[in-house]
């Protein structure tokens, strides 16, 4: 299937538009890392070869840049989604803090990431969070365990069934 065709024969030039429609569909490699789809929010886990075991995006599942173009119940669930997920990472993770990143430049479309970050790893303080980012993405860097990523998404899963994101679907 030519990926660049959505439901309907309609144009997907969005990549965050299209993954959310690849996840839909079991069996995928996007459905096996995707945590919760509700009414408003989206939750995957960074696809393989991921950075970092546990580097989560929350997605907007309408089409929007970001917040300053949020819908009024996009803008009042977003804090609780955030609070929720960012939770979560840590509880499963022991991670020291959760970084939180949002640019919608590679792609116009709500994908914050949600980074567990551990003190005693150098290498992923701050800004050096996207060296290490590049130098995975380039094959420099070792990624994340596979199995150890599909253990922490069926975690989160869990959590976030028991833990709704405040919304419905
Ligand atoms: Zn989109």
């Amino acid at each position: 299937m030519d990926q660049s065709v959505g439901h309907g024969g309609v144009p997907v030039a969005c990549d965050i538009c299209r993954i959310h429609e690849v996840a839909a569909q079991s069996g995928s490699d996007f459905a096996a890392l995707e945590c919760h789809r509700g009414q408003h929010w989206l939750v995957r886990h960074h696809p393989l070869p991921a950075p970092l075991v546990g580097w989560t995006f929350l997605c907007a599942v309408r089409h929007v840049q970001g917040p300053a173009d949020f819908s009024d119940a996009e803008a009042d669930g977003f804090g609780r989604a955030l609070h929720t997920v960012s939770r979560a990472i840590r509880e499963i993770t022991g991670c020291d803090r959760v970084y939180a990143i949002a640019f919608g430049q590679g792609a116009p479309h709500l994908h914050m990431h949600l980074i567990p970050r551990f003190d005693a790893v150098e290498g992923t303080r701050a800004w050096q969070v996207a060296d290490w980012y590049r130098a995975v993405e380039r094959g420099e860097h070792a990624p994340a365990d596979p199995v150890a990523v599909a253990h922490f998404v069926g975690r989160l899963r869990e959590i976030l069934v028991k833990s709704p994101l405040g919304e419905r679907g």
